[in-house]
């Protein structure tokens, strides 16, 4: 049943919402524009009758993630349930704010991201909403690429559809799409849970950054992708794209143009890490992924490595070691790194190269909003320094034990051996290659 404009409908607690406009129609319902007596705008889904199975099931289970709340202000979240109206009802939520694009435009580049800390932003922004959801006890289960929206301008992302969202047990009954299911889920062996999430997460990232699937290469190059190959290529027998031990599922020259062109922009480290994603050990066995902490320090070393080529002068991510720039095959030399405690068991290092940036997430562990930047690694003729952009006092200690106080907006010159106490309990060691 369709609404109508002006349509009076009530809220479970009570207040009424009228409908003003149809907003938009999906595969469960049509989702309206309404406004409360307060005046406040919302969006209202409604659902389409025969849609779902268990309609007083799905209502009760609304309900359960209306009263525990939103993970985090990234998801667009149900806010409170209508009454029942003809053997159906809807729940209103948050209206979209401007600024934000489907996913899907990303991936075939009719959006592109302002700049590549926009890229790597929206990536964060991804993997800290799915910390938060799986630390509030859910887990999503319908992952795919029409969850996200995001701002090309800043990385800021929002998650919508989150009706399937469930606590740990819920089956929604939905499996999910299948080239972002896990293999165990598309196999019949699991139901989506957390560690299915973070298959999908994964999935979810390699798409942002390398624009093709990381399972479709020269054998999923099929004319139809039947259910039957389905199966077999994210089920029974799927194989990376750029799997080190076997290169039977190679991209394909002409057709996974975004993959050849882009993973060897990517350093080792986010190589790497796709590749631990998508080992076989994770593929056959579902084990070996990466929780969303990991993601995070890599993806902020990822953030931290980008520096101007000192050839051809594009924007490229430094090793920490010297490396081919990827965009002129030049040999490109970092002077070191400098080094940080292991944190999740994963290495924090920013390589020393002149733009190299540290954020507030390297100096002080505990601050939430890690994105702000802290130091400046400043490069000169012969020497390298580190600019105090932060808010703390820092304590440079040389080799042979002389120490140096540096205030924000001032420059130490540091070299092989010198300890940075960044004044949070953190130091930093540099390391010369
Ligand atoms: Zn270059």
């Amino acid at each position: 049943m369709q609404l109508k404009r002006n349509q009076e409908l009530f809220l479970r607690d009570g207040r009424k919402i009228i409908v003003t406009d149809k907003l938009g129609v999906g595969g469960q319902g049509v989702v309206y524009k309404v406004h409360l007596d307060s005046g406040e705008k919302k969006a209202l889904k409604w659902y389409f009758e025969t849609k779902l199975s268990d309609t007083e099931g799905f209502y009760r289970h609304l309900a359960q993630n209306i009263n525990a709340g939103s993970p985090s202000p990234a998801f667009i979240w149900p806010e409170e349930l209508t009454e029942w109206n003809n053997g159906t009802f809807g729940y209103i939520m948050p209206i979209y704010p401007k600024g934000y694009e489907g996913f899907a435009k990303f991936i075939t580049a009719r959006v592109k991201f302002k700049n590549i800390d926009a890229m790597i932003n929206a990536a964060l922004n991804i993997v800290t909403a799915f910390m938060d959801l799986h630390n509030k006890g859910y887990n999503y289960q319908d992952l795919n690429d029409g969850n996200f929206s995001i701002n090309p301008l800043n990385g800021d992302v929002l998650i919508c559809d989150n009706d399937n969202v469930g606590g740990h047990g819920f089956e929604s009954g939905i499996l999910g799409k299948s080239r972002y299911m896990a293999p165990e889920v598309v196999r019949r062996e699991k139901k989506p849970d957390k560690l299915t999430d973070r298959f999908s997460l994964a999935v979810v990232l390699f798409i942002l950054f390398m624009g093709d699937h990381p399972l479709e290469g020269k054998r999923t190059n099929v004319p139809a992708l039947t259910s039957k190959y389905e199966k077999r290529f994210f089920g029974d027998n799927p194989l990376f794209i750029f799997d080190p031990d076997d290169d039977g599922n190679r991209p394909v020259e002409g057709l996974h143009r975004n993959a050849i062109a882009k993973w060897p922009y990517f350093p080792s480290y986010i190589q790497d890490a796709f590749i631990r994603s998508f080992s076989r050990e994770s593929l056959l066995k579902g084990n070996d992924r990466l929780l969303e902490t990991m993601w995070r320090h890599v993806l902020i070393r990822l953030k931290a490595s980008l520096v101007g080529c000192p050839h051809c002068h594009e924007s490229v991510f430094a090793e920490s070691e010297e490396f081919a720039c990827p965009a002129c095959g030049e040999n490109v030399k970092p002077a070191g790194y400098i080094k940080f405690p292991k944190r999740a068991n994963m290495d924090i290092l920013v390589p020393i190269m002149g733009g190299a940036r540290l954020f507030t997430y390297h100096i002080d562990e505990n601050v939430q909003d890690s994105g702000c930047i802290a130091a400046h690694i400043m490069e000169k003729p012969g020497k390298f320094g580190i600019k105090n952009e932060s808010t703390s006092k820092w304590t440079i200690t040389a080799p042979n034990g002389s120490q140096a106080v540096k205030n924000p907006d001032e420059v130490a010159v540091i070299g092989d051996g010198f300890k940075i106490d960044f004044g949070h309990g953190v130091t930093g060691e540099v390391v010369k290659v």
